[in-house]
């Protein structure tokens, strides 16, 4: 299922949906249709788990009443749901681990376990957008295509092998930085700020997703490509980063993971290159789609 957050002219308050051949479905709508108790939100439904989820495809085999349906070019998307928090993966490509050490000051060697950071909820942007350019702040706003890990089931000292059950889907979050904001080796700040964490434009439940290790990623600046790879090049796989974190971190229903980013940043670029506004960033994942957001002056 390709589960989202949508808006309409005529309903400004958020409403869970799900995405199917060209139209958005109101799953709030339909469960008041048939009667069935239903979380009212994304988040609430990943919280309810999979019980919420057998519900919210059961409402998808019964009839539609029109009211429940819309055309995709009739309804705007919002962020999928604020995350209880965003975990990072830091330098978690090959390529990127050795275009950071060239143009940032990050270790050339590989690191020998995940390297984690967090960005706040209050990063989340949805689809579309803006990315917020406050030139007082950064001359060096910069993009990462990262494929993210919704949390569906709580998971401490979970291992490699229990960790997939702790998924509830995937979606795509682009790890906007201001390269010029890392103070003292801390990237809060850095990564952190309002708008730099652009989240969506759906999240698609891991039955949707064969194999979360080889889907093709890309970003794009402008219409041109910055970024292009497979999460199958991924330092420390899915798996291992959940056993990870769990190690000493609840991960909890509605969490993300970023699970990091590919080489072709901006500042990786000969020479850099970075996001001003004006710009348009489209960051895409195979299998969920594009996350395309305008960069604005915000001074
Ligand atoms: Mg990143």
């Amino acid at each position: 299922m390709r589960l989202l957050t949508f808006t309409t002219t005529t309903a400004a308050d958020p409403r869970l949906g799900v995405e199917t051949d060209g139209h958005v479905l109101d799953l709030t709508a339909l469960a008041d249709h048939a009667r069935v108790r239903l979380p009212h939100d994304l988040l609430g439904l990943v919280q309810a788990g999979p019980a919420g989820l057998d519900a919210a495809r059961r409402l998808l085999d019964g009839a539609y009443p029109a009211h429940a349906v819309h055309r995709t070019e009739d309804v705007r998307l919002s962020a999928p749901f604020r995350p209880g928090k965003i975990i990072g993966v830091g330098l978690n490509y090959v390529e990127h681990v050795e275009e950071s050490s060239r143009s940032l000051d990050t270790d050339k060697e590989l690191p020998p376990r995940p390297v984690l950071f967090s960005k706040p909820a209050t990063a989340v942007t949805g689809p579309g957008a803006p990315i917020l350019h406050n030139a007082d702040l950064t001359t060096q706003l910069d993009w990462e295509c990262e494929l993210a890990v919704v949390i569906g089931r709580t998971a401490f000292r979970v291992s490699e092998e229990e960790a997939y059950d702790h998924i509830f889907g995937f979606s795509i979050v682009n790890d906007i930085s201001a390269r010029d904001q890392r103070r003292s080796g801390q990237w809060f700040f850095s990564k952190g700020q309002d708008s730099y964490a652009p989240f969506g434009p759906v999240v698609v439940t891991a039955d949707a997703i064969p194999d979360p290790m080889d889907l093709d990623l890309s970003l794009r600046v402008n219409g041109v490509t910055k970024q292009k790879s497979n999460t199958r090049h991924m330092l420390f796989p899915i798996a291992r980063l959940i056993a990870d974190i769990s190690s000493g971190v609840t991960l909890e229903p509605g969490d993300v993971i970023a699970t990091g980013s590919p080489s072709g940043v901006g500042a990786g670029m000969v020479p850099p290159e970075f996001l001003a506004p004006g710009d348009t960033v489209e960051a895409a994942v195979e299998l969920i789609g594009t996350l395309t957001n305008p960069v604005v002056d915000a001074r």
